[in-house]
């Protein structure tokens, strides 16, 4: 079955993801690390942000995969490389929603994510995961949380890095990119009709995933 996670950033996504995949043995992919990866190359090779058929050529031929790391934490890779802290750097985050607005992009890593989501049993997080690519996910859940909780935990994810942040930027950041995320004319952040929504501002990681394996549970007896 497809477990389908959509949300704004910050809201808990990717550890939820990871965290209720391990508890039912599943697969678990992270569509955000495939568009960081596309725009992490693109930074590299001079493609600009704008360049539409550049930026999709590159996402056809882009040989982007995971294999499972420490604590369940994928590691991702572009070819043999090893790009799973590069594509969290400060760049590829300002750059990541502009080349994620892309169509050609998009329908590169679309068709790479119904392939990886066709076998098995498997939590995808993304922000489109339920309204375009796996519009008949059995469940589909989206995670939101409010905007000073959502710069809070990404400020201390930063912080347990070694990057100082201010709480205040932070918060303006991921405002600007949920904005852009959700005003995109392809495939926009926004809940699919038959989501539920989880509002995780004052739950704890393990209350949230608790909640969602519930909700799965819920799935697989009714
Ligand atoms: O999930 P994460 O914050 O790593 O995603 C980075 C960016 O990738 C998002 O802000 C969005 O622009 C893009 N994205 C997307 N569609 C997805 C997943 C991520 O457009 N399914």
């Amino acid at each position: 079955m497809v477990l389908a996670i959509d949300g704004p950033a910050g809201a808990g996504k990717s550890t939820i993801s990871r965290m209720v995949a391990a508890r039912f043995g599943w697969t678990y992919l992270d569509t955000g690390a495939m568009y960081r990866a596309v725009t992490l190359l693109a930074l590299e090779q001079g493609i600009a942000p704008g360049d539409s058929g550049a930026l999709g050529q590159l996402a056809e031929n882009a040989e982007i995969s995971f294999q499972p790391g420490p604590g369940g934490q994928p590691r991702v890779f572009a070819g043999c490389r090893e790009v799973t802290e590069d594509i969290r750097s400060p760049e590829v985050t300002a750059a990541v929603s502009e080349v994620s607005a892309h169509a050609p992009v998009r329908e590169a890593m679309v068709a790479r994510q119904r392939e990886a989501g066709g076998q098995g049993d498997v939590v995808v997080d993304g922000r489109d995961i339920g309204t375009v690519v796996f519009p008949r996910a059995e469940v589909k859940i989206f995670l939101t949380a409010s905007n000073t909780e959502r710069a809070r935990r990404r400020r201390l994810e930063l912080e347990g890095k070694g990057v100082a942040v201010c709480q205040e930027r932070m918060e303006q950041e991921i405002a600007a990119r949920d904005d852009f995320d959700s005003s995109r004319a392809v495939a926009p952040l926004r809940p699919a009709a038959d989501a539920i929504m989880l509002d995780t501002t004052d739950l704890g990681i393990e209350q949230v995933v608790d909640r969602v394996a519930e909700i799965v549970q819920q799935n697989q007896s009714g």
